[in-house]
């Protein structure tokens, strides 16, 4: 088995072998670039390393490697003609770490090694660079002790600044030859004295520590806590190490060295961007010790060192089809190149780079859509805050919903409202929300909740409304009768202002300047492109007029969940609400619904007026009474004077529907097995709405959908309520003009098991995963983000399966819901309108089991269509390369937004 590849032997393709960093290295060299020789060891090798670390409490290697290694070294040694520890001519390498993932966390980069008291005077004489040697040779002890013998850098730091004020200078650059040679002195004593070993002198016994090191670090804690938090599966490979020849860029006057983008990596212009120094070795370019210049000073500083550089920059880019972050050496005039990768970049960068490589003929649209984030494309949907602005972060919370958000800070929605009322900016501050609070969470800039994760009532509505939130944030602790929050020593009163950023989850003290964001000309292009490409169709969960003209606005191909009770929660209709909870018998209670018709025939006819030419999905009520009625004793109070009913029995009313999590009992479509009448009401306002809309020439698709259904029984019912009032209808008023469709939620596991049977009284399924995750999983929506949370650090979970969905529990519901669905009627729709909508990875499931369309929150939109088109460009690249088939997506309706 081959334990290890010279650059000459490997290619980009072999990341999972090599590494990110060693598979470009290759790739560099073999496109023909000045590339340090150089090879690397596999990951394989790191994995033995670490199951033997595991079994046997130390590390051990393959059977063969230790003859690899002295044979990669000579030949190594035979390229460059010198030798690791020849005092006359000595080989000197870079040891560096590089997993198929960026890794943080690890140990990174051992420079120079192979200097030892005789091969610095190897270095002396083929150089005659006295102060070069002994410069390279301090910096190795320093970086050795640090990295692979746990010496505090800072040990060293306080040597050298002993030194320099013995000297009486102030930079390194003063210390001339002598001065860093005593430096190496002191340097190794650091290391005895807090290593408790001597300084390796043996260049063998340097690089096999410098290795060991390496493959330690990946099962450091550091390094596994990064995995764990940001979901890199436990399966994933170790890290490689590569071994390089090294290149000076500290050799003097005409050396230098550097790192530069291929394009501008936050606005993404086509501009070479970057930084070199000369005289200098690697990290003086990001320590800050010297000012860099920036990079097109090189072609004042060396025209032909540019110009070769300039070459290389196109020919990477051209060859990767991506823009590159490059670093490169050079050594007495000479250029090198050290390093190659896809550059990190903005998303308004993404967008634009992704057009313009399109435009330049280097990729195909469809290749272009792959390399955009998904997931960042938040960043241009969401008001942000200015990037080169001071942070003042006094506490972090969950980032629950994208976008920053300034103002005064209230804690009540009832003064949200009332301040905003006043011209203010608020963010409300609450120990976490209710449905009572969508008012002042409606006219608030941000909220901020002490309680609750990323599926909690703040999280879900935020996103819904495109309304920057910060959850959970567990070191705040909220008074809002004191109107007060503390965190930690600090107090916050109302009216303190405070700026959100519900991206990071900061939470900062005072006005940040801010910047809008705008959906540029170039991101109106990529999402063209995805309409193009995409399988499912994406539609928003959207309950207002207003709301659904935005979801237009992000290209939404129809509505597939409008959550009717949010309309009750109204100011003007709550209290009709209540008279109908309230009601004793049927005919008050078809009094106070008749009350409430109006409105929600006035919200219906909004709402398919904004979404003309495409299907709304309206779901009838869902949530239990409760929800609906005051919490409080004081408001319980209050209702009964305004009802004139007593104080007494309003309470035992409203603590007798109260549900508890996970809500299975009296909500739902069960809600209208004992009150058929409130569904009857509502299917009427929903007819009523669509002949009002089509007398104005408005192409209408209503929906109707029943939540919660868990027995075929209680669907065949709700279905015959709906069609019985359709009917009346008709009979008085002549038939529709218009087709309409009535079917269901998926929500329960249940459901899931028997949707054949379910099939036959639904023309369309949509799965609500909310209800599904919490019923799988058995634990309620408030305990989801705690819950998933403490797993995630314990390390129970990889991925929290609220985010994205649960491929072994969920996600095998719903594939299974899918099969029986459509076993029993083929051409049955299907789409998914819980959170996991508007969650690429999620996206991508719902493309592999075949969904028509998915829906989420307006503002995900435009990610959920991208990532859509993702999925469908990967299925047929997986066909193309004889990969899995999946079942294929049924044909979309193509959109007709284009921007
Ligand atoms: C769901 O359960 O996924 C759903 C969309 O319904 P809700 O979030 O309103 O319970
Ligand atoms: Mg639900």
């Amino acid at each position: 088995m081959q334990h290890m590849f010279s650059f000459e032997e490997g290619n980009k393709d072999m990341k999972d072998l090599l590494g990110g960093k060693g598979a470009n290295l290759a790739e560099m060299m073999n496109l023909g670039l000045p590339v340090p020789p150089g090879f690397t060891i596999t990951t394989d090798v790191c994995n033995f390393f670490s199951d033997a670390q595991t079994r046997t409490g130390h590390g051990d290697y393959p059977a063969g490697y230790t003859e690899q290694l002295e044979e990669k070294l000579q030949e190594l040694e035979r390229k460059m003609g010198k030798k690791l520890g020849d005092p006359e001519n000595p080989l000197l390498v870079s040891v560096r770490s590089g997993a198929a993932i960026s890794m943080p966390g690890m140990m990174d980069t051992i420079l120079n090694l192979g200097l030892n008291d005789a091969t610095v005077l190897g270095i002396v004489a083929r150089t005659g660079n006295e102060r070069f040697a002994y410069d390279a040779y301090r910096r190795f002890v320093n970086m050795f002790g640090d990295v692979v013998l746990g010496v505090a850098h800072e040990h060293f730091e306080e040597k050298m600044d002993l030194m320099k004020g013995a000297r009486g200078v102030s930079a390194d650059t003063e210390l001339d030859a002598e001065d860093l040679r005593e430096l190496v002195v002191m340097y190794k004593e650091v290391v005895r004295v807090h290593a408790g070993v001597e300084f390796p002198s043996d260049p063998r016994e340097q690089l096999r520590m410098a290795i060991e090191a390496v493959f330690g670090s990946w099962m450091s804690e550091r390094a596994v806590l990064y995995r764990r938090i940001n979901h890199v599966p436990s399966g994933v490979r170790g890290t490689a190490v590569n071994i390089q020849s090294m290149v000076f860029g500290n050799m003097g006057e005409t050396s230098g060295t550097g790192v530069a983008f291929t394009r501008n990596p936050s606005t993404g212009a086509a501009e070479f961007y970057g930084e070199f120094l000369m005289n200098a070795q690697g990290e003086d370019v990001v320590a800050g010790i010297r000012t860099p210049q920036s990079i097109e000073e090189l072609g004042n500083v060396m025209p032909d060192v540019y110009a070769q550089l300039l070459g290389a920059k196109d020919a990477l880019e051209r060859h990767y089809g991506d823009m590159q972050d490059i670093e490169f050496t050079i050594e007495n005039g000479r250029l090198f190149m050290l390093q190659t990768r896809n550059g990190k970049r903005t998303a308004h960068a993404a967008v634009k780079i992704a057009v313009d490589l399109v435009n330049e003929g280097l990729l195909t649209r469809e290749e272009a859509l792959m390399k955009i984030d998904a997931n960042a494309l938040n960043q241009l949907l969401h008001p942000r805050i200015d990037t080169g602005a001071r942070r003042d972060v006094v506490t972090r919370g969950l980032p629950a919903s994208p976008g920053a958000a300034c103002g005064r800070i209230v804690f009540s929605p009832q003064d949200a409202e009332e301040w905003v009322a006043r011209g203010e900016k608020v963010i409300l501050v609450r120990r976490e929300t209710t449905p009572e609070d969508l008012g002042g969470m409606h006219v608030a800039e941000g909220i901020l909740t002490a309680m609750g994760g990323m599926t909690s009532h703040a999280a879900v509505v935020c996103r819904g409304m495109g309304k920057c939130c910060v959850a959970g944030c567990a070191s705040i602790s909220v008074d809002k009768h004191l109107k007060v929050c503390a965190i930690g020593d600090l107090l916050l009163r109302e009216g303190d202002v405070i700026t959100l950023d519900g991206s990071t989850g900061e939470v900062m003290l005072g006005e940040m300047p801010m910047i809008k964001s705008e959906i540029s000309g170039d991101f109106f292009e990529v999402m063209r492109w995805t309409d193009d490409i995409r399988a499912m169709r994406v539609r928003a969960n959207a309950d207002t007029p207003h709301d659904a003209a935005i979801a237009r606005e992000f290209g939404a191909e129809g509505i597939g969940l409008c959550r009717t009770e949010h309309m009750f929660f109204d100011e003007a209709r709550i209290d009709t609400v209540r008279e109908m909870i309230l009601a004793r018998d049927l005919p008050t209670r078809v009094i106070a619904l008749g009350k409430l018709l109006p409105f929600q025939r006035e919200d219906f006819y909004g709402i398919f007026k904004a979404m003309n030419g495409y299907p709304v999905c309206i779901r009838l009520l869902d949530p239990p009474l409760h929800e609906f009625m005051p919490q409080t004793d004081g408001k319980i109070a209050e209702l009964a004077v305004r009802m004139r009913v007593p104080f007494e029995q309003l309470k035992l009313v409203t603590e007798s529907l109260h549900e508890v999590n996970p809500m299975l009992g009296h909500r739902g479509c069960r809600l209208a097995v004992t009150f058929p009448e409130m569904y009857e009401m509502q299917v009427q306002a929903i007819i009523e709405a669509a002949i009002l809309a089509r007398k104005e020439g408005i192409v209408v698709m209503p929906e109707i959908e029943m939540p919660l259904i868990s027995s075929t029984n209680e669907l065949k019912m709700l279905r015959e309520l709906a069609l019985r009032v359709i009917r009346k209808f008709e009979a008085q008023h002549g038939t529709l003009d218009f087709a309409y469709k009535i079917g269901s939620m998926i929500e329960l596991p249940r459901a899931c098991l028997t949707a054949d049977h379910l099939a036959e009284y639904a023309d369309f399924f949509s799965f609500g995963t909310n209800d599904l995750t919490q019923t799988t999983w058995g634990i309620s929506r408030d305990d989801v983000g705690k819950f998933m949370s403490e797993y995630l650090t314990q390390g129970v979970l990889e991925r929290d399966p609220s985010e994205t969905i649960d491929r072994r529990g969920v996600g095998e519901l719903m594939r299974m819901g899918v099969e029986k669905a459509r076993s029993a009627k083929p051409d049955i729709e299907i789409g998914i309108c819980g959170e996991h909508g508007g969650e690429p990875a999620s996206v991508e499931f719902c493309h592999s089991i075949g969904l028509n369309y998915v829906s989420c929150s307006p503002f995900r939109v435009p990610i959920a269509r991208l990532a859509a088109a993702q999925a469908a460009i990967k299925d047929r690249d997986s066909r193309v390369h004889g990969g899995v088939i999946v079942m294929p997506a049924t044909p979309r309706i193509p959109s007709v937004i284009s921007g």
